[in-house]
């Protein structure tokens, strides 16, 4: 059996067939770079006041104090929109407001409050610093600089960052067609409706191995459900590779070592391809049967993660294999769930010697982040999943983490929940 760290070691080495598109940038929310974004413009492109207020020539107002104020004449006025290139005349002043462009020869803009309006013209008590409440022309980047790193996963900022910029169309990845398929003579799709009978449960976990995708900002493709024989898991199989033409396979259940789990024997002996698997089991709870590895196809090389059945399991596998995998591929720089440090509120105790993620409830009290169990850790229980903002790695070789120990946490994308065991 691998340890957690070899598996990974394994995984990030399998190839992925990736193309790139260029795309509007209005419609790549979510969209990881493929390539730099280079500044098309200077930003900003010309000088502008950050404020409501009066433009001037420093050299004009130095000596100004409260003994001795001066006093300007307004010479004109500038408004956002304004396009002229006005020229500011010594000993003279312009009313100018935010976003409008400074006059040549202005270098401070005084705002209105600061100002006293006299028939005779606007009276400066104090000179400011040079450039006082202006932007200067490509003071936060200039044109031919990288404004935005590849492997960057687009979000409502950087989109404004490259629009302000001049980009209106960027290199991303291609979403790669993920296909996931569910095993299992139990299951039954809760969207064909129906109810169900003693020994059926809900096929769930294709649904949410979707809204997992959905949520790192990636579509995936239902391939059906496979029944527990090997002439279905086999035709499930190719029919995913050979017709949906997916480019990398998600499968749930069937992995582990029962009379009908032959997921092993039909990804062994699959017509018409080459595979190769790198493992079967990793020394990880929830989640130890889980089989990785390549399908070969003529044209590209397709990467297999077959996640247990249990949906605890197949979710940590998305989280730990999966969603890592992707994004790390894509070049995204921080592809693992971004960790923090929190204490812990509670003793945590575990038998066995496998790394454990614990399903866990942050709080915030004094200034401290404090961790909880969300309760019975079973692989079974979904309501644990569902309860928890972060996930503990208990690590392989320990038995006991107690109360008040600092560790490091992995956060899951919801964290706005219920408090843990609110259900008790
Ligand atoms: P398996 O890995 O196939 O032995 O499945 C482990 C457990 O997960 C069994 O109790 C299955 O009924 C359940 N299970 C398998 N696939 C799904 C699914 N798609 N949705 C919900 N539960 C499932
Ligand atoms: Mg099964």
């Amino acid at each position: 059996m691998l340890s957690f760290t070899e598996a990974k070691a394994h995984i990030a080495n399998l190839p992925l067939f990736l193309q790139v598109e260029t795309i509007p940038v209005w419609q790549a929310n979510g969209r990881v770079l493929a390539e730099n974004i280079i500044a098309a413009q200077d930003l900003p492109a010309w000088s502008n006041s950050a404020m409501d207020g009066y433009a001037f020539q420093r050299n004009d107002i130095i000596n100004a104090s409260e003994e001795n104020p001066i006093v300007l004449p307004v010479s004109n006025i500038i408004q956002a929109g304004s396009t002229t290139q006005h020229t500011l005349k010594p000993n003279q002043c312009v009313r100018i407001f935010t976003g409008a462009p400074i006059p040549e020869n202005a270098d401070i803009v005084i705002m209105q409050e600061n100002v006293t309006v006299t028939p005779n013209g606007i009276v400066i008590r104090k000179c400011p610093k040079q450039w006082n409440n202006i932007r200067q022309m490509g003071e936060e980047c200039t044109a031919g600089k990288v404004l935005l790193k590849k492997g960057t996963q687009l979000d409502s900022a950087t989109i404004g960052l490259a629009l302000s910029a001049s980009i209106h169309h960027v290199v991303v990845w291609k979403h790669p067609k993920v296909g996931i398929i569910s095993t299992g003579d139990e299951l039954k799709d809760p969207r064909k409706g129906g109810s169900l009978t003693v020994g059926q449960i809900w096929a769930t976990n294709t649904i949410n191995l979707q809204m997992a995708f959905q949520t790192m900002g990636l579509d995936s493709i239902d391939c059906g459900i496979a029944q527990d024989t090997l002439d279905s898991t086999r035709a499930t199989l190719l029919h995913a590779i050979d017709e949906q033409n997916v480019d990398i396979l998600v499968s749930t259940g069937g992995v582990s070592v029962g009379d009908f789990d032959v997921v092993h024997k039909a990804l062994a002996d699959l017509p018409g391809h080459r595979v190769e698997m790198n493992f079967w089991k990793v020394k990880m709870k929830p989640g130890k049967p889980v089989a990785i590895g390549t399908i070969f196809t003529p044209n590209k090389t397709i990467p297999i993660f077959a996640l247990p059945g249990n949906p605890v399991s197949a979710l940590m596998g998305f989280y730990q294999f999966v969603r890592p995998y992707l994004l790390g591929k894509m070049g995204v720089p921080n592809p693992e769930l971004s960790t923090i440090e929190v204490t812990l509120g509670e003793d945590f105790q575990k038998r066995g010697n496998r790394l454990e993620f614990v399903r866990i409830w942050l709080d915030r009290q004094q200034d401290m982040t404090i961790a909880f169990s969300t309760g019975h850790q079973s692989s079974a229980w979904m309501s644990s999943f569902a309860d928890a903002t972060a996930l503990l790695p208990f690590p392989a070789d320990k038995h006991l983490l107690k109360k008040g120990t600092q560790c490091t946490v992995q956060c899951l994308p919801n964290l706005g929940k219920w408090p843990a065991k609110w259900r008790t």
